[in-house]
């Protein structure tokens, strides 16, 4: 059985990425990884589906157990993706998505040399505060954190394989799913010459 290819996609707070990864589900056969975390939940939010919502007791216990594939502290709150469940499905060749923030990114990239790195950006930053103003999640305060947040995972893109702007959520959704398939041939590809030798 090919191994499932496992996909980071990142990106600044507010630029659509959760949207991005939710859309791909719709139409690619991939598996998007719940992450656990310790921040509390929000409105409209679903225990198991947006995240799990577990305590730092608990969390710390998974990262000493090493239950955690990656993880990281955002704004003051764990955040993490659980090894098991993921690499069961990399092992059934599904791909997986992760969508986390630079910081695990990079701890992926470190652990899964492989792993196809996406960051998404927002069109400007004019545009990101605009976003996330109007999605009300955040206070004045916690919107100015993540802009500042922004700067830092801003100088990370250039370690990704792939950078997009979402301008147009459609073509931004398209051009993911495109760089998905395109992986996938060149990975069968190189499959094919492998077994030729
Ligand atoms: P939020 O609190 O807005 O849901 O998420 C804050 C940030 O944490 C986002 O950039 C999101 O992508 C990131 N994030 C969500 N899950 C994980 C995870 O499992 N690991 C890491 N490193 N970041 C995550």
């Amino acid at each position: 059985m090919t191994r499932g290819i496992l996909f980071v996609v990142s990106g600044p707070a507010g630029t659509g990425k959760g949207t991005i990864c939710e859309s791909l589900l719709e139409t690619e056969n991939v598996f998007l990884s719940v992450s656990s975390t310790t921040r509390d939940m929000r409105k409209n939010e679903v225990a198991g589906k947006t995240y799990n919502y577990i305590s730092v007791e608990e969390f710390e216990s998974l990262i000493a157990e090493d239950e955690m594939l990656e993880y990281a502290v955002y704004n003051g709150n764990y955040y993490g993706t659980p090894r098991q469940t993921v690499e069961k499905e990399l092992e059934a060749g599904r791909n997986v998505i992760l969508e986390i923030e630079a910081q695990g990114a990079m701890k992926v990239k470190a652990k899964f040399p492989e792993a196809v790195l996406i960051f998404v950006t927002p069109p400007s930053i004019k545009e990101l505060r605009k976003r996330l103003v109007e999605r009300g999640r955040e206070t004045e305060e916690q919107i100015e954190e993540r802009i500042q947040t922004a700067k830092w995972e801003l100088g990370q893109a250039c370690k990704y394989a792939h950078i997009l702007v979402n301008d147009d959520l459609d073509a931004c959704v398209a051009e993911v799913a495109e760089i998905f398939r395109k992986t996938t041939d060149e990975r069968n590809h190189i499959e094919d010459l492998l077994k030729e030798i």
